[in-house]
């Protein structure tokens, strides 16, 4: 086992969440608010990670941050690269290609734009209606408890992204994690709770973009 470096994208939402799974499972995290080596065009120092995690919170602000840093483009790059990159709720949303409003209308605010899908955003409903389920995840856990607060899904995907599980919204059941190569999105939270499955299914991609870089 190589060991990882994970960057953190800690604008704003639950990034120490995530730092604390990615330490749990053995590898290190390192908390990313601006460009690491911002003189290093285009990927701004990030390729001195191994994989990098966008946190829940409000896409909105999280992406106009990013935009605002330079780091937009530069974690866009280094997923265009091969780089791991994982996306949990807001992580989510900014990680897609199309994004809509609850009520279906296409919105225009900053974005990654590296998975091929359209997502919802609220599309569990509001605050007051977060819930918990436990659902199977493909490839990681047969049950896992999913924290859903005003979590996105996923309404459509092309042809390159793989379903790893679904979840029940208004009576329609609907992609909430999803991967595409080493990108992975999910619309709920696993860093809120003490299962470690999914980073650790994260860190394994991470794992393996790593052993490729070293061979290079
Ligand atoms: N509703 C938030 C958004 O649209 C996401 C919520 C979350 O990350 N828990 O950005």
């Amino acid at each position: 086992m190589m060991p990882l470096n994970i960057g953190v994208i800690a604008m704003q939402g639950a990034f120490r969440e995530h730092c604390r799974m990615v330490v749990r499972c053995g590898a290190q995290a390192q908390a990313v608010r601006r460009a690491p080596a911002p003189d290093d065009a285009p990927l701004q120092g990030l390729d001195r990670f191994d994989g990098l995690i966008i946190p829940g919170g409000e896409s909105t602000v999280i992406g106009k941050m990013l935009a605002e840093s330079g780091l937009l483009s530069a974690v866009a790059a280094c997923g265009r690269q091969g780089m791991p990159i994982y996306g949990s709720c807001a992580g989510m949303i900014l990680l897609c290609d199309e994004i809509e409003g609850p009520g279906g209308d296409l919105l225009d605010q900053p974005r990654l734009g590296l998975l091929r899908a359209r997502v919802r955003r609220n599309a569990f409903g509001r605050q007051k209606e977060s819930f918990v389920s436990h659902i199977p995840v493909k490839g990681v856990a047969e049950d896992m408890e999913a924290v859903f607060i005003r979590a996105p899904a996923i309404t459509a995907v092309g042809k390159e992204v793989e379903v790893l599980a679904e979840t029940c919204v208004c009576g329609v059941t609907l992609p909430s994690a999803i991967r595409q190569g080493r990108l992975l999105a999910t619309s709920f939270h696993p860093e809120l709770t003490e299962d470690t499955r999914f980073h650790a299914f994260f860190l394994s991609l991470c794992q393996d973009y790593a052993r490729q870089k070293a061979a290079a």
